[in-house]
């Protein structure tokens, strides 16, 4: 019983140890975010491929404050903000000549679903939809005392 008595050091806590266990865990890290970042490559890469090369599609022209519908081909160039991925976005000009823009990749981006007066109405009308009484502006809606 003399060997069960004998203090040992955690076997995890022994410096080498914990070196080698910590360069696993690091090097296990590091694959997982390689491979979340193929991943989120290839998401785009299918976002791109998916999009239609030429579709009739809705603007925003931030200048002339107005929604309209035009035809756009679809253009892919590299992120300026990311060299090692592509932008996908349809681009036309609005009647009166200004640039404007839809993304196909980071629509999350895309200015249009903030600016646009038609999915500004759009969510206008669900929101009416779907107000509880007890919520606010039920009684300016309703006009119910
Ligand atoms: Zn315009």
């Amino acid at each position: 019983m003399r060997y069960e008595s004998t203090p040992r050091p955690e076997i995890e806590s022994h410096y080498h140890i914990r070196m080698l266990i910590e360069g696993q865990e690091k090097k296990a890290d590091d694959r997982t975010y390689h491979l979340n970042k193929e991943k989120t490559k290839a998401e785009r890469q299918d976002l791109i491929n998916d999009a239609k090369p030429f579709v009739l599609t809705e603007f925003y022209c931030q200048k002339c404050r107005e929604d309209f519908k035009a035809q756009s081909i679809k253009e892919v160039e590299i992120d300026w903000s990311n060299p090692n991925q592509f932008i996908a976005f349809y681009r036309t000009k609005c009647f009166e000549g200004h640039w404007c823009i839809r993304l196909i990749t980071d629509k999350h981006r895309d200015g249009y679903w903030v600016r646009s007066k038609a999915v500004h109405r759009d969510r206008g009308v669900h929101y009416k939809d779907t107000i509880q009484p007890h919520e606010t502006g039920f009684n300016l809606l309703y006009k119910k005392i």
